[in-house]
């Protein structure tokens, strides 16, 4: 029986983890929860769950049963509990940062679906992992592809991770046409079904940018061997061209309760509660190479990647920030492209050995995209 502690359990792959454990009574119990801001949704989950310890960003009113504790100390404490088997990290953005090194730091084994702490803790993560007994399983779809098919040779042996990407809503629109978009519709993602941010990202390629960078730190390649294919059916998750010219992709239907559970598995497979894929019964499976004039964001990925630094801290920070304007209505959607752009070009880069470090440079880029915001009238 392996214990699971969820955190950022109200969210879209924190309570997709919940279903994965309910459809698995033998082989998983749930052990911990932790979410943020939405109260009504957590004591919910607390009073239907009982789980052993559970963690809120505020302090809320007693549930029986349940070892309730509020603030980051907390969290950090949960993350690190070593009375659970699997940490699954479903918090957003590079708040789930500490969470993370505090995991791997007690030798968790972390079923990872955030990506900003990767892109951002990239040395810390990879210090802590060199450490102790922790151990990353991606749960990112393309990612946890990435994994699956690398299992099938030798590292030396590998040419490139093809990452996909669905292109988001607006793949086929016209760049001119993308000022006016609005964050209805930038949350009308064609095939995934995911928390505000992540959905923004993936309209604007950011999470596509963001994903080169988490490949890049998770399996140690650069920047060239790692290429993306727009790919609008989210079939194929991803695949490794491997140098013989054999090509190893990874399909199954769009489900991410499908790698949750593989990370919380690994190395064993079992029947998952995610519908079968049946390839006679999909549209044609289309590929096309993205136009890096247009999604500014993939290349400004590369870029960060390259000059390394905090470079990636700030194309992350500076999205999250542009992301919340954005969301605000104090942004328009072309607007987030142009302030990240603009905070990278102020940025002078310097090594993020700290956790200090990452965490000012993360404000810096935040207020970067502020300044850039309050100099125009609606960019
Ligand atoms: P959601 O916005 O749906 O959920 C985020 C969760 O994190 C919520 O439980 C939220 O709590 C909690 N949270 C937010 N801010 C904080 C904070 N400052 N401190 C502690 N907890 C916090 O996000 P998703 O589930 O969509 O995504 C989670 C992560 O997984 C992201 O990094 C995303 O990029 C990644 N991911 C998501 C995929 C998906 O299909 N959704 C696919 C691949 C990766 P509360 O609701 O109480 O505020
Ligand atoms: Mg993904």
């Amino acid at each position: 029986m392996k214990k699971v502690t969820i955190l950022g359990s109200t969210g879209s792959i924190g309570r997709q983890a919940l279903d994965v454990i309910h459809a698995h009574p033998e082989t998983f119990t749930l052990y911990g929860l932790s979410a943020h801001s939405s109260e009504e949704a957590f004591c919910g989950q607390l009073l239907a769950e009982k789980p052993h310890r559970a963690v809120f960003s505020l302090p809320l009113p007693a549930v029986p049963g349940v070892e309730l504790a509020f603030g980051e100390e907390a969290l950090l404490d949960l993350a690190g509990d070593p009375a659970a088997d699997v940490v699954v990290l479903a918090i957003s953005g590079i708040a789930a940062l500490r969470p993370l090194l505090a995991a791997l730091k007690a030798g968790k084994r972390v079923a990872i679906a955030n990506k900003e702490s990767l892109v951002c803790g990239g040395d810390l993560v990879k210090i802590a992992l060199s450490k102790g007994a922790g151990e990353l399983l991606p749960v990112d779809s393309e990612q946890s592809a990435l994994f699956q098919c690398l299992q099938n040779g030798r590292r030396q042996e590998v040419e490139k991770l093809i990452l996909t990407a669905s292109g988001g809503p607006f793949f086929k629109i016209k760049r001119e046409e993308l000022r006016d978009i609005t964050p209805e519709q930038a949350l009308r993602h064609p095939t995934w079904s995911m928390g505000r941010k992540i959905t923004l990202d993936s309209a604007t390629l950011m999470n596509k940018g963001l994903e080169v960078m988490e490949a890049a730190r998770l399996f140690d390649f650069e920047g060239e061997q790692i290429d993306v294919l727009i790919h609008p059916q989210s079939i194929v998750h991803s695949m490794v061209a491997y140098r013989d010219g054999t090509v190893m992709a990874n399909l199954s239907r769009a489900d991410m309760r499908l790698p949750i559970q593989y990370a919380m598995t690994w190395p064993d497979r079992i029947p998952s509660p995610a519908r079968k894929l049946n390839l006679w019964e999909q549209p044609e499976l289309q590929f096309y190479r993205p136009d890096m004039e247009r999604f500014l964001a993939l290349r400004m990925a590369y870029d960060c990647l390259k000059a390394g630094g905090g470079y990636p801290v700030v194309y992350n920070g500076a999205n999250e920030r542009a992301a919340e304007l954005f969301f605000a209505g104090e942004l328009s959607f072309l607007g987030i492209e142009d302030s990240v752009s603009y905070a990278l070009e102020k940025y002078t880069n310097r090594p993020m050995d700290s956790l200090e470090a990452i965490l000012e440079t993360d404000a810096l880029s935040r207020r970067l995209v502020d300044e850039f915001a309050s100099t125009r009238s609606f960019v």
